[in-house]
């Protein structure tokens, strides 16, 4: 349990708050708890919600800013759908995240926010994604001869779906890509890859930098308007 000493109070970040999300209602918040038996991170590193709140309304600013579980929090806005008074803990830790210097974040994800605004999280160069999805292809069709007709497209102009592809299964588990584009061959799905910007995690939304988040989006986002597919399938 950590002790609250209230005596430091600072309560700078509330008024931050309170500031750029006016409508935050800091102060209705009734402990209730439903934020977090719905947060999936409860309990990681003692996170839970309702000491965000509790912190930020206390004036723990220091708790806060040095507290571990602000990277157990993947912002997925579970609690704020369940919170009777519209409370945006997801939205407070965001903003948190991103105060914090670059420097103090957790180095892996860090890593992998500075190695996607390059290309992809993993750092693995393109004509190597392309190599693996050909040459897994071929294995297919040297040994599936059912899928002899299957497909994985590469810079399609004008395909009807794009899609990207989770970083880790060309470098890791290639096979597990086969999957999908055994069902969208199934289902007769005009689509294709992209030989940049196909990875499709955004690291850096959870490191908390807004501006690095935005520019890794409309690179992919520019991607596949260069491409003219009118239709993005996000696998992450
Ligand atoms: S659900 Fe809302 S009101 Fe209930 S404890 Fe969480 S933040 Fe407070
Ligand atoms: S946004 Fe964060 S605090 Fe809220 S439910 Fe999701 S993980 Fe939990």
């Amino acid at each position: 349990m950590t002790e609250i000493d209230l005596s430091p109070l600072r309560a700078e970040l509330k008024k931050h708050f309170q500031k750029s999300m006016p409508n935050s209602n800091l102060e209705y918040c009734l402990t209730c708890g439903l934020c977090a038996s719905g947060c999936p991170a409860s309990d990681i590193e003692g996170m839970d919600p309702r000491k965000f709140i509790r912190y930020l309304v206390l004036g723990q600013d220091d708790l806060l800013k040095n507290t571990n579980w602000l990277y157990s929090c993947s912002i997925c806005q579970r609690c704020e759908y369940a919170c009777p008074m519209g409370i945006h803990v997801g939205r407070f830790v965001y903003e948190l995240k991103g105060m914090k210097p670059k420097e103090l974040r957790p180095k892996n994800l860090q890593k992998s926010c500075e190695l996607q605004k390059e290309g992809n999280s993993t750092g693995v160069p393109n004509a190597d994604f392309v190599w693996v999805v050909g040459d897994i292809l071929e294995e297919v069709h040297a040994n599936e001869p059912e899928w002899a007709d299957l497909k994985a497209p590469m810079d399609k102009v004008g395909a009807e779906f794009y899609l990207n592809q989770n970083a880790k299964e060309p470098t890791v588990e290639p096979e597990e890509m086969v999957f999908l584009w055994k069902i969208l061959h199934a289902a007769g799905i005009d689509w294709t890859y992209s030989s940049k910007w196909w990875d499709g995690a955004n690291y850096c939304l959870f490191s908390g930098d807004p501006k690095d988040w935005e520019y890794v989006t409309r690179m992919q986002a520019e991607t596949v308007d260069a491409l003219g597919c009118p239709t993005y399938i996000n696998t992450e």
